[in-house]
């Protein structure tokens, strides 16, 4: 099961989730498949969850792109008061907003990968978390940054994947190249689900994560699906 942290929950609140939430929610869902296709080997050790840390977080964000298709949405999305089922307009005014500031959000994603490194490969004593923060906006934001910013305050994942966050950044690379496999007309029925499921979920940890993107894309994975993912119009 998955145990989240999202709207609802208190008697007479309809749960109404945030579009960040959905994308969480597919995001997790990701992780779950991965679990329970990649655990059924004859070694526990060798389950979705223990693959490298390097590649734990491809097959996670490669569902999050799913949640930009009409027809998985419109299989579940309906208005929490009149059934209504969510319109495939909004859906296709909601992806092209998607597709705004990618490029900055890139930014960002090098941005935390660096500075969760920086606080884990120097003496803690001289440690200087806003001179680092500091140095790493210029770096990677075209924004001046806000005076008193403390953004590592609320990073929890300084502490959960402590120097690993680029995981997320690497991952992504991985992630849209697996989804451009995809025929963006039949995500579910198509003959890449059932290839996908077999060659990239189900090995689990059985084998080196490497062979497994191999396996599924034919070499091993390029940038060229994300810059084409970054290059799209809004
Ligand atoms: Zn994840």
């Amino acid at each position: 099961m998955l145990v989240c942290n999202f709207s609802g929950g208190k008697a007479g609140d309809p749960g109404l989730m945030e579009y960040n939430e959905v994308v969480t929610f597919f995001h997790e869902f990701g992780h779950l498949m991965h679990h329970i296709l990649g655990g059924q080997g004859e070694w526990s050790g060798e389950g979705g969850f223990n693959v490298e840390g390097d590649f734990i977080e491809s097959p996670s964000q490669m569902l999050e792109e799913m949640f930009h298709d009409t027809a998985i949405l419109q299989s579940f999305g309906k208005h929490y008061q009149t059934g209504e089922t969510i319109p495939a307009s909004l859906i296709a005014k909601m992806n092209a907003a998607s597709a705004y500031g990618r490029g900055r959000w890139l930014q960002g994603q090098l941005w935390a990968s660096t500075y969760s490194l920086q606080v884990h490969n120097q003496a803690p004593a001289s440690l200087d978390f806003d001179a680092l923060l500091k140095a790493d906006d210029a770096r990677f934001s075209p924004f001046t940054p806000v005076e008193g910013d403390r953004f590592y305050a609320s990073f929890t994942h300084l502490v959960g994947y402590t120097s690993n966050y680029y995981t997320y950044v690497l991952d992504k690379v991985i992630a849209i190249d697996f989804f451009a496999q995809f025929d963006k007309h039949n995500l579910l029925d198509g003959p890449t689900a059932m290839r996908y499921r077999r060659a990239v979920l189900e090995p689990g940890a059985a084998k080196p994560a490497a062979d497994v993107v191999k396996d599924f894309l034919g070499r091993p994975q390029s940038m060229e699906a994300l810059k084409n993912w970054m290059n799209e119009e809004f």
